[in-house]
C-alpha cells in the first residue's frame, strides 16, 4: 500500500518565507491615498509595525523567519501532507487526491501561521494591544491565541451574523484571554454610522474592519491585525506551499492542480505561490482559487481600485471587489464573505497565471459530509468549498479516465460550525442567488480612480 500521511521532521519547518513579487512579471500596482497618489509607507505606521510594513512592500524573493517564531510553528507544523485514498476510492477516481490539513493548529485552522508572525513583529516594536476584525471566529481565535504568547491584549470585533452563529468561537477567543464585541457596534463611529443606516445590519467582515481601524490609529499603544488580504500575510501563510513541496518530493510525486478556499486570499496564496515559482519556471501547474457563488469576487467582480472596507478608511488597493459596500448573504463560510481579494491573487487572476471557479453552498456541504464520511476530518466550512472543486475534478477525471494528481489546502476543521452542518442535515441551507442586483449597486459606488 503506498503511504498515507506523508510528514517531515520540526528541523524541515521552512527558515524563510518565499515572497512571489519576486517572481511576477510585473510589479504590483501601488495602493493610492485619499489623493489618489501612491501611499508612502510610513502612513501605515499608525497602525502596522514598520517590520511588517517592510514585508508589505518588498520584492526580495526570501525572507528569514525569526527563530521565535519557527520555534512556536513547531506545536503544530510541520502540518502533514495526505494522501486520501479512502476519498479517491469513494468516489472511483483514477485520481490522485493529496491534502495538507491546517487543522492542526490550536485554532484549529491556517490562520495562526501569520497571527503569531503579526504578534512577534508587534511584540517587537513595543506594541501592547491589538484591535482586528474576525467572521466565522477563526482569525480572531487565531490571534488570541498569540496574543496571549507575547503578553499582547486582543480586542475583536465580530461580525454580527457570526457572533450568533458561532457562539463556541467566541467562547475561544476568551479563553486565551480576548475581549469579543458583535460588530457593527456603537462604540466607533464607523459603528454607529452603519447601525444609524439599518440597525439591524448583520455586519460583514469591511464593517468589523473599519471598527478594527478606527480603534488603532486613535491609540498609540494599540495596532490593527488583518488574518488575510495583506500581502504581508500571504507571505507567511507560504510555509504551507513550501512544506507541501518537500512533501511531494519525498514521495516522488508534483500536483497537476491545486485548489484552496478563497476569501482573502491567504490561504490560497499561502498554499499556492510556492508552486507558482515553479509555474514561473515553466511548469505545467494549474492553481485554482475557490469562492463562494454568493460572493463571487474573483469570477464575476470588476478589477478595479477599491478599499478594503466599507467606510473607506483603507487606502486603494487594486483588486477583485464586489464594491466595498457589498455585503454578502449570511452564508456558513463566514470566512468567504469578504467583498475584495489579496492585490496579488488579484493580479495573478487577471493576468490568467490562476483559475477561479465560484460554487453554491449546499453542494459545498455536501462534499463536506462526503469527506468525513471516508477522511475522517470534518471540515470547516470554508474549507468545503476547495473539496467540493476537488471531488467535481476527480469525477471528471473518472469520466475521461485521466490519471490527475489533485491537490488541495484543507484549511482548517469544522468542529465550530456543527451549528451549519445540523442546517444542511436539516434541509435549511438556502443557495442565494448570485446577488445581481445588490453587486451592480455596490459597482457604482466604486471610487473613481483613472487605473494605471
Ligand atoms: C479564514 C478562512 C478561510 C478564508 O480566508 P483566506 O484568507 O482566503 O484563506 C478559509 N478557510 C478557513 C478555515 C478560514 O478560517
Amino acid at each position: 500500500m503506498t503511504q498515507t500521511k506523508i510528514l517531515l521532521d520540526e528541523t524541515e519547518i521552512p527558515k524563510q518565507w518565499y515572497n512571489i513579487v519576486a517572481d511576477f512579471e510585473n510589479p504590483p500596482a501601488p495602493p493610492l491615498g485619499p489623493d489618489c497618489k501612491p501611499i508612502s509607507p510610513d502612513a501605515l505606521a499608525a497602525i502596522f509595525p514598520m517590520a511588517l510594513i517592510e514585508q508589505e512592500v518588498s520584492s526580495q524573493r526570501w525572507i528569514d523567519i525569526p527563530d521565535e517564531v519557527r520555534d512556536i510553528y513547531s506545536m503544530w507544523r510541520p502540518s502533514p501532507l495526505v494522501r486520501a485514498h479512502r476519498l479517491e476510492k469513494a468516489l472511483g477516481t483514477p485520481a490522485k487526491i493529496y491534502y495538507k490539513y491546517e487543522g492542526v493548529s490550536p485554532a484549529g485552522s491556517h490562520k495562526p501561521n501569520t497571527a503569531l508572525a503579526q504578534a512577534y513583529y508587534n511584540r517587537e516594536a513595543g506594541i501592547k494591544r491589538l484591535t482586528t476584525e474576525t467572521g466565522a471566529g477563526q482569525w480572531g481565535s487565531s490571534l488570541a491565541l498569540v496574543g496571549q504568547m507575547f503578553g499582547i491584549e486582543v480586542r475583536v470585533y465580530m461580525v454580527k451574523v457570526s457572533y450568533g452563529q458561532k457562539p463556541f468561537r467566541r467562547s475561544m477567543m476568551q479563553t486565551w484571554g480576548a475581549e469579543v464585541f458583535a460588530s457593527p457596534t456603537d462604540m466607533t463611529e464607523a459603528g454607529r454610522k452603519i447601525l444609524a443606516e439599518d440597525p439591524d445590519s448583520p455586519g460583514s467582515l469591511g464593517i468589523a474592519i473599519s471598527e478594527a481601524i478606527e480603534e488603532a490609529a486613535s491609540r498609540d499603544d494599540t495596532n490593527y491585525s488583518l488574518g488575510s488580504v495583506l500581502n504581508h500575510v500571504l507571505l507567511h501563510q507560504t510555509v504551507i506551499g513550501l512544506e507541501a513541496k518537500k512533501q511531494f518530493a519525498k514521495v516522488g510525486d508534483y500536483p497537476d492542480m491545486i485548489f484552496a478556499p478563497c476569501g482573502g486570499g491567504s490561504n490560497f496564496g499561502g498554499v499556492a505561490f510556492p508552486f507558482f515559482a515553479d509555474r514561473a519556471a515553466g511548469k505545467d501547474v494549474r492553481l485554482v482559487a475557490v469562492e463562494p457563488a454568493s460572493c463571487p469576487t474573483l469570477t464575476r467582480g470588476h478589477y478595479a481600485y477599491d478599499f478594503g472596507d466599507t467606510i473607506g478608511m483603507t487606502p486603494l488597493m487594486l483588486q477583485y471587489t464586489l464594491g466595498h459596500d457589498f455585503v454578502p448573504p449570511s452564508i456558513h463560510a463566514g470566512g468567504l464573505r469578504y467583498h475584495g481579494d489579496s492585490c496579488l491573487v488579484s493580479q495573478l487572476y487577471h493576468e490568467g497565471q490562476i483559475e477561479a471557479v465560484a460554487v453554491p453552498q449546499i453542494a459545498t456541504f455536501e462534499a463536506g459530509v462526503t469527506f468525513a464520511r471516508s477522511e475522517g476530518i470534518i471540515p470547516a466550512p470554508e474549507s468545503n468549498h476547495a473539496v467540493r472543486a476537488v471531488i467535481d475534478e476527480a469525477l471528471r477525471c473518472k469520466e475521461s479516465a485521466e490519471e490527475k494528481t489533485l491537490f488541495f489546502n484543507l484549511s482548517g476543521h469544522g468542529h465550530f460550525d456543527m451549528a451549519s452542518y445540523d442546517k444542511y442535515f436539516a434541509g435549511e441551507l438556502v443557495d442565494y442567488e448570485y446577488p445581481e442586483a445588490e453587486i451592480e449597486r455596490a459597482l457604482h459606488n466604486l471610487p473613481q480612480v483613472a487605473a494605471g
